[in-house]
């Protein structure tokens, strides 16, 4: 593998282009965004552009997309993970993609890589030593597909700039390491902690941050004035209690699998639903775990698919049944943790939806706000409906308490910003 050497001799004063990597199994989405802690205090940051890589292994299919530019779709023999991050390297570098601030590899200063599980180690982002990877390593167990990706990416970034660069992990667990004992232990026998860490660690953290600090810029408030309730509704959905700027609670567990009804995933159930149906489908326990993550939820309801807008489509051009039955299971499961929440953080601001459905749909906002008078919250109609396509703010009336927002989240600019935080501070204290 070629090296390319240390990053330029710039001044490292001046704002840092990061490269973002999200690492999966056969995939690696990517974003590069210039920043420094000017840039993150006015939220001028600039994001250089975007891409993703997917059917990594075979004819791997890449879109890419230089900001205020056309995307771009192509496809390459990619062989792995390597191949995928020297492939980014070099088209950010190159004339093609004429990114003005990236005119060699050099002038990447500092990789970003998201990092599922940092189990109860991680309780922040931090510089990626020889240390950190083996703490990485150790946490395997807990996230035995997203882990190895991950470390998969962070070797792969080490082969091709060097050990000169550096590298940041952005934990998707830290935020949540907040959770205090009462709310992230499990009712089983105390050994199973002790012996294995098994808890509720909780996923979606760098997003929930996201939102709760962008509420708090908005409202102007400070850090310890933020009680909310945040919902990322993506593919995979949860929900997290905020107060006093801190997680105390959210719906998802040792794994994504707990908590919301999701794209594929079941969420919430009777754990003696799994001996049932072992032994009624004879199927054995890697392979429920595989129909409660991969064909349960909104697919596993509608038998049509897991995608939020075709279901809206189904249930109102077609007017299916199973497709509305979907909905309505996955807006009512959310509504309960509104009426949970609150009691777990002595009443909520406001409740802010992100993530694709959260951000897009003012139909399912609407239905799991319906019903909820009794708290407090009362939605305006056209607020909520206007609220689409990466617009930011208040979507219900004056007085509602809680208040609802529609924040989009961005956890490519969480990265960046953590991992210029993080590199400052090293050179600070070296
Ligand atoms: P991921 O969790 O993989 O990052 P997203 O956050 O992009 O995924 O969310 C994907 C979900 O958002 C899908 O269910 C998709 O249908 C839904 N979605 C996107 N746009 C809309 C829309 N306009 N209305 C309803 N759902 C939408």
């Amino acid at each position: 593998m070629t090296h390319l050497g240390a990053p330029g001799s710039r001044d490292w004063r001046k704002s840092m282009n990061v490269l973002v990597l999200n690492c999966g199994s056969s995939s690696v989405k990517f974003r590069l965004i210039a920043t420094d802690l000017d840039l993150i205090a006015q939220n001028a940051d600039r994001r250089l552009a975007k891409g993703t890589i997917e059917r990594i292994g075979g004819e791997a299919i890449i879109r890419l997309q230089v900001e205020g530019r056309n995307p771009q779709r192509t496809t390459s023999s990619l062989r792995d993970i390597n191949a995928a991050v020297d492939f980014i390297a070099r088209w950010a570098a190159s004339s093609e993609s004429g990114i003005e601030e990236i005119k060699s590899i050099a002038d990447i200063q500092a990789v970003g890589h998201r990092v599922v599980h940092g189990g109860e180690r991680f309780k922040q982002s931090v510089l990626i030593t020889d240390e950190v990877v083996r703490a990485v390593e150790d946490c395997i167990d807990l996230a035995p597909l997203h882990n190895p990706a991950n470390l998969t990416g962070i070797s792969a970034t080490r082969k091709l700039f060097g050990e000169g660069l550096p590298q940041v992990a952005v934990f998707d667990t830290a935020f949540h390491q907040t959770l205090p004992d009462h709310a992230f232990l499990y009712a089983l026998p105390y050994q199973l902690y002790r012996r294995y860490r098994l808890r509720r660690y909780g996923f979606h953290g760098i997003s929930h941050r996201y939102v709760a600090y962008r509420y708090r810029v908005m409202r102007n408030i400070a850090r310890e004035a933020t009680n909310i309730i945040t919902f990322h509704l993506g593919n995979g959905c949860s929900a997290t209690a905020i107060s006093a700027g801190n997680s105390i609670d959210t719906s998802m567990g040792l794994t994504p699998l707990e908590g919301l009804v999701m794209g594929t995933r079941s969420g919430d159930l009777d754990p003696a639903i799994i001996e049932f149906i072992a032994a009624k489908e004879g199927l054995s326990t890697r392979e429920i775990e595989t129909l409660m993550n991969k064909h349960s939820g909104l697919l596993g309801i509608s038998g049509l698919t897991s995608d939020m807008r075709e279901l809206l489509a189904e249930e109102s051009e077609e007017n299916d049944r199973r497709a509305k039955l979907a909905i309505d299971i996955f807006c009512y499961r959310a509504r309960k943790y509104i009426g949970a929440y609150p009691a777990a953080m002595n009443g909520a601001d406001a409740v802010v939806f992100t993530g694709g459905i959260g951000e897009n749909s003012p139909e399912v906002r609407a239905r799991i706000c319906d019903g909820l008078q009794w708290i407090g919250i009362e939605l305006h109609e056209e607020l909520n409906r206007s609220h689409t396509d990466g617009r930011e703010g208040l979507i219900s009336k004056e007085g509602s308490r809680p208040a609802v927002y529609v924040i989009p989240t961005d956890e490519e600019l969480l990265i960046a910003r953590d991992t210029v935080r993080c590199v400052l501070k090293e050179r600070q204290h070296s």
